[in-house]
């Protein structure tokens, strides 16, 4: 393994204003809190890739066609999907509840199109040198523009020679341990891939993709990235609203179901969430019922109520059970083992067998989990020693809503995140993700490939053993 360089101050200076002018010319940025719309900067990254075992970065890639195929078929079942969400509403009657319930609605309605466009990414740490997935995302997932960047600009450092600036033209790193993620191009193929099943499997680039997006969203150009691959390569245009705009900006067929843009009556073939995973992407009910008037429209819908409420972190945790892993996935096949070896233990807190023994380890040894409720986007998770006074601050009722998951123990490595003027150096930890697309209806698998992968650090902070969110870089990988 190679451990970081050690530079002079004023090599690295070099290296950090490389870094930077590539990133900013080559759009490796983010806009800062109160932006204006000209005033980007640079994401927040690390200065040097991350050393990361070769074969668990094998087992990731390998293992995403079975997860994207047990996603798939949990969505299809319906009766076992939506038993459980129905149970976890009243718990979780603010978000998981309202989504549920536009389900219900646009079921009520009618849904015309039975083609689901699945855009995953399976997160993980890595204990000694096996996969541990941290969990299962089915909507919005974030960082496949900015990923491929990362590597890039990794790679440029390498081959100009700044890693090493003595060494005269041996590189610091090997060309071929640091691969590069191919998330950009696979990612806008998935949503190329939905718009030639939207038209009846025929080459067409006069139907649009809508990019439902977040108000003042700041992570804009990692989206862009993908809709301008999705121009260049497949010819295809994007269009950008947030949900509150849908009323005024589209209609509606009421005879086909097609959805269409007012402004220049072109028809959305696919729409595409990079918003909807949160409550406070819903400000009030006009936007709970955008997101019904997009579910019961015909576009192909990336992804539908459905598949998303299939990434709530309750059906993981019921998924680790193997007699209900073996219902999606038999349980003689090679898939099913590596589904299995990925997992660690996680308990539900309610009345079960297996719920009474989570509710005892949450008080007995709490240092050894990580407390989740049904929520996305970071920020929500319980930790350690903070777990008992937390569920007794609930009623045990309530303590349904939650999973309790055991501590995954990830090796640390030193590296340098560039924030803004700021290089700071520090032991850090890695969660890779591997992006997954598929394409499917309750009969028929169109899509299932592999999408590249992410690999995100942070700070990893002695009193939370490795697991507080600290500073966060996206990163890229250097295979040992
Ligand atoms: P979110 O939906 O908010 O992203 P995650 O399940 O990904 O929720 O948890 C957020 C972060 O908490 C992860 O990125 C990881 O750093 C840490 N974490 C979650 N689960 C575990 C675990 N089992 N072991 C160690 N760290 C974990
Ligand atoms: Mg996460």
């Amino acid at each position: 393994m190679t451990s970081i360089p050690s530079l002079t101050s004023n090599q690295e200076k070099n290296l950090v204003t490389d870094l930077q002018q590539w990133a900013l010319a080559n759009s490796l940025i983010i806009y800062p809190p109160d932006f204006k719309s000209y005033q980007p900067v640079v994401a927040p990254v690390t200065l040097y890739p991350t050393p990361f075992s070769r074969i668990a970065f094998e087992q990731a890639n390998e293992v995403q066609l079975a997860y994207n195929e047990l996603y798939i078929k949990v969505t299809n079942d319906q009766d076992f999907l939506l038993g459980i969400i129905d149970e976890l509403s009243h718990f979780d009657q603010e978000f998981t509840g309202k989504l549920y319930q536009t389900y219900l609605k646009a079921k009520e309605i009618g849904i015309k199109q039975n083609l689901k466009l699945g855009i995953f990414r399976s997160d993980y740490l890595v204990e000694g040198s096996e996969i541990k997935q941290v969990e299962f995302n089915t909507v919005s997932v974030s960082f496949g523009g900015l990923s491929t960047k990362v590597g890039q600009v990794h790679k440029f450092l390498n081959n100009i020679g700044n890693y090493d600036p003595e060494s005269k033209g041996q590189l610091y790193y090997k060309e071929e341990d640091l691969p590069v993620s191919n998330s950009i191009e696979a990612l806008a193929k998935g949503l190329a891939d939905a718009n030639y099943y939207y038209n009846g499997e025929i080459y067409k680039t006069d139907t649009i993709v809508l990019t439902i997006v977040q108000e003042g969203e700041r992570n804009v150009f990692d989206q862009r990235l993908l809709e301008f691959e999705l121009l260049s390569k497949h010819g295809i245009k994007s269009k950008r609203l947030s949900l509150s705009q849908i009323e005024l900006e589209t209609f509606v067929d009421s005879n086909t179901s097609k959805i269409f843009l007012k402004s220049t009556g072109e028809e959305i073939s696919v729409v595409y969430f990079r918003a909807g995973y949160a409550p406070s992407d819903f400000q009030n009910e006009a936007d709970w019922n955008a997101r019904l008037i997009l579910e019961t429209s015909l576009a192909i819908k990336g992804p539908d109520l459905v598949t998303q409420l299939a990434g709530a972190k309750k059906i993981q945790q019921i998924l680790t059970d193997e007699e209900i892993l073996s219902k999606f996935i038999p349980n003689n096949s090679e898939h099913y083992q590596k589904l299995l070896k990925s997992f660690v233990k996680i308990y539900p807190l309610d009345d079960s067998e297996l719920g009474k023994k989570g509710k005892s380890l949450a008080f007995e040894t709490p240092e050894k989990f990580v407390l989740k409720p049904q929520r996305e986007g970071g920020g929500n998770n319980v930790y350690k020693s903070d777990i008992p006074g937390f569920l007794k601050s609930l009623s045990e009722k309530e303590w349904s809503a939650y999973i309790l998951m055991e501590l995954i123990n990830p090796s640390t490595f030193v590296n340098k995140i560039i924030r803004n003027d700021q290089v700071l150096k520090n032991e850090i930890i890695s969660e890779l993700g591997i992006f997954g697309v598929v394409l499917f209806d309750d009969k028929e698998v169109k899509v299932n490939e592999n999408a590249g992968w992410l690999l995100r650090s942070k700070f990893s902070s002695s009193n939370e053993g490795g697991v507080a969110a600290g500073f966060g870089a996206v990163d890229s990988i250097q295979l040992v």
